[in-house]
């Protein structure tokens, strides 16, 4: 065990620290002293080489052929995600080459062949709430690799650029504790994407400095450069305790809603969107269409400079949820909330069911408080909290949620059509 040092001026032995309430050197070892500092950096770069070299170990015949082929990948969404077969498609193609891609360059192949395979960042355009997160977390999921979802608006709010964006990879690091090499190969989620875009397509008019400066410091990760990032995301000697990450093979998957994008694609079709900002249900499924159409010059008549548009290029819409799908969200997918419901109750020896109505009351209400799929979790939530409290106490064997009890208990709680924040 370290012993303290009585703070009279010892130094540590690598970075020249003096003794001090705020950077303690430690006696590691007779005559060997070293600052708090140099202690957690010699012992995360001792972790991340050693499992450098466990990976070097058991790497390549069986890690290439564990790569799950796109229609696999597919598969595993499908368990998850309901509906967005487009999105769904188009990642699973992304994502199996860029692991092919990663798997060339573990067996060295990369200088040896003309062919070098680019990167294959991915940006998901489409409404609020309707699974662009899941299905990037849902991929961190089935490749087992570092994952980390970030906001582009905290980004702006900054104000200065540099520091920040670079601390978007300290929660990769964070994620993988702090295994350089394994970061290296994970997934970014970069959510509001749409936030930081400039104002005007033309930069001489409307010059929107922290959006456009925040996707030129974005571009230098997307590229694939080293970065030097703070471990803790801001450090006191961040100049001396840095770690270099190369985020050449990091997948960046953007996500944003994109708002009004419809008008700049039935701009490009030379479409007119009927009704346009009315509330008419024609115009809003002509809107909802269009989306479908998104072309990499919409993104840049939204605001994103031309560079980052070329950074990502797999771009995919994804659908609004219909009535349909959020009922079928409610019960189909893996682990829908309806069916965690029914375990947790079974291992109280309850058979949980839901009926029909009730069923579609929850989709009713979802809508109607406009908190589309991620209101279904904290709806049910609130109509199950009773239950929840009084059943295990009980001597029921089986509990029936109908249309009525929703409505009982939802009215019980007014508050919930406010809280439409984010899961
Ligand atoms: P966003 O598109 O804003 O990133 P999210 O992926 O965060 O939306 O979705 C919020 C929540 O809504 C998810 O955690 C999930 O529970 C649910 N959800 C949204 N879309 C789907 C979908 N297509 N299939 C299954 N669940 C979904």
């Amino acid at each position: 065990m370290a012993k303290k040092s009585s703070g009279t001026g010892q130094r540590c032995a690598l970075c020249g620290a003096v003794d001090s309430n705020t950077t303690p050197v430690l006696e590691i070892m007779p005559g060997l002293t070293l600052c708090n500092d140099c202690v957690s950096y010699i012992e995360t770069a001792a972790k991340s080489e050693l499992s450098r070299r466990q990976g070097e170990q058991k790497k390549s015949p069986e890690k290439k052929s564990s790569i799950p082929k796109p229609k696999e990948i597919k598969k595993f969404l499908d368990e998850y995600i309901i509906g967005q077969d487009e999105a769904k498609k188009y990642m699973s193609v992304a994502v199996y080459n860029h692991y092919k891609r990663i798997a060339r360059l573990d067996a060295g192949l990369q200088d040896s062949e003309d062919v070098d395979i680019e990167k294959s960042n991915v940006i998901l355009v489409g409404p609020t709430g309707t699974g662009k997160t899941l299905l990037a977390k849902t991929i961190a999921k089935l490749l087992d690799v570092p994952f980390t979802i970030v906001d582009a608006t905290v980004l702006t709010e900054a104000g200065y650029v540099g520091e920040d964006i670079e601390s978007l990879l300290t929660r990769l690091l964070q994620a993988c504790d702090y295994d350089v090499k394994k970061a290296e190969r994970g997934i970014v989620f970069i959510d509001e994407i749409d936030k930081i875009a400039r104002k005007s397509d033309n930069p001489s008019i409307t010059r929107d400095v922290s959006g456009e400066g925040v996707q030129q410091g974005l571009l230098k990760l997307l590229e694939g450069s080293t970065v030097l990032v703070p471990p803790n995301g801001g450090r006191k000697h961040p100049e001396q305790k840095m770690i270099p990450v190369d985020t050449k093979n990091i997948l960046f998957v953007c996500g944003g809603a994109f708002d009004g994008i419809e008008r700049k694609i039935a701009a490009r079709l030379n479409t007119h969107i009927v009704g346009y900002g009315h509330n008419n249900s024609d115009a809003k499924k002509q809107r909802d269409n269009l989306m479908k159409y998104v072309m990499p010059q919409d993104l840049k008549s939204f605001g994103l400079i031309p560079e980052i548009i070329g950074r990502l290029p797999v771009l995919t819409a994804l659908d609004p949820l219909d009535r349909e799908a959020l009922r079928r969200i409610l019960v189909e997918p893996k682990n829908a909330i309806v069916r965690q419901y029914v375990k947790l109750f079974e291992m109280d020896g309850v058979t949980l069911t839901f009926t029909d109505e009730a069923l579609d009351t929850i989709v009713d209400k979802a809508i109607e408080y406009k908190l589309g799929a991620r209101g279904l979790r904290s709806i049910v939530e609130t109509v199950m909290v009773d239950a929840m409290f009084e059943v295990p106490s009980s001597k029921k064997k089986e509990f029936e949620v109908t249309s009525e009890y929703v409505l009982e208990k939802l009215q019980k709680n007014p508050g919930l059509n406010q809280s439409a924040s984010k899961e």
